[in-house]
């Protein structure tokens, strides 16, 4: 009956509750009415609402029922409170140490407002706002808790959470330097607002540290002066993309690509900079580099050694052709001159390619680690006198005088007698190639205590100054052209070095174009005990040395004849 009285009726109905109540003598000792009506606004009430005693719950209106989402009153009086939430509240605490503290909060204080999170009869969480309010009842704790849902508005709000947490790893987490600096004008980029994690890691600087600088501070001395022009061109833009190169704290260069963006903080630019590290793509790009100029050379040389390898030929088979017809009409067309001069043509040219096959294959040994030095104890200034006087016959038959000078008698070092004289013969081959007749070729020998130094000059053509550093390289030539005058595969030098260095010993080139060239070795003074030269029976020796002079030299004669 009560529940169908309308608020016209019930405000009616406490206005002569009121005056009832003030007219009584006792001053309203009767309490009747009074509970109904607390009663009442408690019931009726839209908040959820609970009555707490001991921790329990005592009482609850309709909305709390409602609220979560059980039928009947005696089913929701079952539970404790924290039984009507999680086990663990957001914070991480346990609700039931949680709602502890919260009731104790409220006894202290009269009142208590907090955020929780309930737990309807579906097991959905509803994040709530708890009001308490302590009703101190003859030495009786009761207190109501009046409970409205703001799940709508946390999610608003958790959302925005979630999102800030995401960017903020984004931020931190990113593979890039990401910065936010403020911008001055003309002055350049001004003062760095935030800087993320990798950014801090990378430089060696703190955040601290970061936030007091400004990107210009970041680069390299050389790249400072671009700083400016960047940061005009990316505030006319509001977008640039450029490369610098970083210094970190401790000297280290980092090579850079920058994306930025000019955006509106609150009235004022700012520029979000995204720092792509780019040394290792840099550091392929030049090695990239460097493999296709290699390839290149390497196609040149192909080019190059198929025609060192067919030009012999040719003057074999052509040579072959005339012997032939030789054989076909007779001996009145060719006397034994003719014949001679045609099988030393032939067997100069297979030289030449015995040369070229040699020295492939000594390259391919050396690189792969194959090539033995047998290293022995032998006196170079007497190896190196020998050598070159083996070839005065032939230098000085091309009008070239040769000279050989020393300043020490005898040097004995550990050295392989074999590969040095592949050595000389290459050097002296050159020099005789180079030089035109009428110049000078002269080999020293100096003694500089540790070492032996081993020099050997010509008057020759020269060498230009850029190509100094060139000539030891694999397949380089100063005159590349097919047409060149001087015949070569340009692996000599390359291979001479690589002798030189199998001794322990390095060679270097000064030259003056049109004046000569000078190749200089030098040989550390070591020793070794177990061979000496008498090991080598002198006369095979000879005969295998004539024949590799042959050999050596044969580049030049194939010109000659
Ligand atoms: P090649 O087999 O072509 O002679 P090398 O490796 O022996 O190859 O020499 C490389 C290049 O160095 C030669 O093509 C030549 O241009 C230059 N060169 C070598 N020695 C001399 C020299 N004594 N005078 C001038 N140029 C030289």
């Amino acid at each position: 009956m009560e529940n169908k009285m309308n608020i016209k009726d019930m405000y009616q109905k406490v206005g002569n509750l009121n005056e009832e109540i003030q007219n009584q003598e006792d001053g309203g000792k009767d309490t009747n009415i009074h509970n109904w009506l607390y009663k009442m606004a408690f019931e009726k009430s839209p908040d959820a609402m609970l009555m707490l005693e001991d921790h329990r719950i005592i009482d609850c209106n309709e909305s709390a029922v409602r609220y979560f989402g059980y039928d009947t009153k005696r089913e929701l009086l079952k539970y404790m409170p924290y039984e009507l939430s999680p086990v663990i509240q957001p914070d991480g605490k346990p609700s039931m140490v949680k709602a502890l503290e919260m009731i104790i909060q409220a006894e202290k204080n009269g009142n208590h407002r907090f955020e929780w999170v309930h737990k309807n009869k579906m097991g959905q969480s509803i994040f709530t706002e708890v009001v308490l309010t302590l009703f101190p009842i003859e030495n009786r704790s009761v207190m109501s808790a009046s409970l409205r849902d703001i799940t709508e508005n946390n999610k608003a709000r958790l959302a925005l959470v979630a999102s800030e947490q995401k960017y903020k790893q984004l931020f931190h987490n990113a593979n890039d330097m990401i910065f936010l600096h403020a911008t001055n004008g003309d002055k350049g980029p001004g003062k760095i607002i935030e800087a993320n994690d990798i950014a801090c890691m990378k430089l060696g600087y703190s955040r601290e540290e970061l936030l007091k600088m400004t990107p210009r501070e970041l680069n390299t001395e050389n790249m400072k002066k671009f700083v400016s022009r960047n940061t005009e061109k990316l505030l006319k833009e509001r977008y640039a993309t450029f490369e610098t190169v970083l210094e970190a704290k401790e000297g280290d260069k980092i090579s850079v690509e920058i994306n930025a963006h000019v955006f509106n903080m609150q009235g004022k630019d700012v520029v979000l900079s995204v720092v792509r590290d780019i040394t290792e793509r840099k550091e392929t790009m030049k090695l990239l580099g460097e493999t296709i100029a290699y390839d290149k050379l390497k196609t040149e040389f192909f080019a190059n050694i198929s025609h060192e390898l067919r030009t012999p030929l040719n003057v074999m088979f052509g040579t072959l052709q005339l012997l032939e017809l030789y054989l076909q009409k007779g001996n009145e067309t060719m006397n034994t001159r003719d014949i001679e001069r045609h099988v030393k043509r032939m067997k100069q040219n297979g030289y030449r390619l015995l040369r070229l096959v040699n020295n492939l294959i000594d390259i391919t040994k050396i690189d792969s680690g194959y090539y033995e030095v047998n290293l022995q104890s032998d006196d170079i200034v007497r190896l190196v006198e020998n050598i070159t006087l083996s070839v005065a016959e032939y230098v000085e038959s091309k009008g070239i005088s040769l000279e050989f000078d020393t300043d020490i008698e005898e040097k004995v070092l550990a050295c392989d007698p074999d590969t040095l004289e592949r050595v000389m013969l290459n050097l002296l081959a050159n020099a005789m190639k180079f030089t035109n007749p009428g110049g000078m070729i002269k080999v020293n020998v100096h003694d500089k205590a540790e070492h032996i130094v081993i020099t050997v000059s010509d008057t020759g053509i020269g060498i230009p100054k850029e190509k100094l550093n060139s000539i030891f390289e694999r397949f380089r030539q100063v005159d590349k052209s097919l047409t060149r005058s001087h015949e070569g595969s340009g692996i000599g030098l390359s291979l001479v070095r690589s002798l030189v260095e199998l001794h322990g010993g390095t060679i270097t080139v000064e030259s003056v174009v049109g004046k000569g060239s000078s190749f200089i070795i030098t040989l550390p003074v070591k020793s070794v005990k177990d061979k000496t030269q008498e090991d080598h029976p002198i006369g095979t020796e000879k005969q295998s040395k004539i024949e590799r002079i042959h050999v050596e030299f044969s580049d030049i004669y194939s010109i000659n004849i």
